[in-house]
């Protein structure tokens, strides 16, 4: 299992000297890997971020949302071409830095929507996700979609909506990404969607309900490590945190990241660490009760 930290904890500009930085800080705190937000994919300098994890022997992911702009579930397929080509770019970048996953609200806009998605806007999330699954399998990454609450999708807000989403399109590079924020606010419990998805699990994202440091909001975390500790996910699990302490102006503002939670990411990153490793090694004596 390789535990991870989302790029924003370290810095909100991911130019080459970015990018270098909080590779260098996620190996520091302790992590195996980083996760790239890929918002802007084609400005993403892959020769930098290349170099780094090199040089911090460390494991590489992305991420993103898509904006209205680019969103896949629109009805006008302008809009859905400039989303399939900037999901293949952010595809690329991944493949070529050497990471290994692709996941976030890649399958509409991350945006609040005023109503529910069309049949016709479905057809085309469905579509065009078949079509970069299937790119990605020849490049040998894996592609998941991140089951997010109702402010941020009109799709995917719970993980039995995922599982059909994905069993619907059946490529096996193709799963599930849960994350503990939006698992808090939507599903039942913190057990059963690991249970129902554990076969297409392929990503975890671990966030408190304010998204500031784990263990300080109303997140039943232990429920959640004892679920993927049964069900032996071995997955990315990586930790992501937002706060107006370090701030990517689009990410911020979708997502309502408008207070400071923390303002130390070296101490919050290898808190985190710590955190979900301490977690995991409780867990896995469960075996021996
Ligand atoms: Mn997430």
């Amino acid at each position: 299992m390789k535990i991870g930290c989302h790029g924003l904890v370290w810095t909100g500009l991911f130019d080459a000297a970015g990018i270098r930085h909080s590779v260098n800080k996620t190996k520091e705190a302790g992590f195996d890997l980083i996760e790239f937000p890929l918002m802007d994919p084609f400005a993403f300098d892959v020769e930098a971020a290349k170099s780094a994890l090199k040089d911090y022997d460390l494991g590489a992911t992305g991420s993103l949302g898509l904006s209205a702009e680019a969103d896949i579930s629109s009805e006008d397929p302008d809009v859905v071409r400039t989303g399939e080509l900037l999901l293949n770019r952010a595809l690329d970048v991944v493949a070529e830095v050497g990471g290994t996953d692709l996941c976030g609200v890649i399958y509409c806009g991350m945006k609040k929507y005023l109503e529910p998605v069309s049949s016709q806007g479905l057809h085309n999330s469905m579509a065009v996700i078949g079509r970069v699954s299937d790119r990605a399998a020849d490049l040998g990454v894996n592609v998941s979609v991140e089951v997010v609450n109702r402010y941020e999708s009109n799709i995917l807000n719970t993980a039995r909506q995922a599982l059909k989403y994905v069993q619907e399109l059946g490529r096996a590079n193709l799963g599930v990404h849960l994350d503990t924020y939006h698992m808090n606010i939507e599903e039942s419990d913190m057990f059963s969607p690991v249970l129902n998805t554990a076969e297409a699990l392929r990503y975890v994202h671990i966030g408190e309900s304010h998204r500031g440091y784990l263990g300080t909001g109303n997140v039943d975390f232990d429920t959640f490590f004892k679920a993927l500790g049964h069900v032996g996910y071995d997955g990315p699990v990586v930790f992501e945190s937002f706060s107006s302490a370090v701030i990517a102006p689009d990410v911020a503002g979708m997502l309502g990241i408008w207070r400071n939670l923390w303002d130390n990411s070296e101490e919050l990153g290898a808190h985190a660490n710590a955190y979900i490793r301490d977690k995991f090694t409780a867990v896995n004596t469960i075996a021996l009760h």
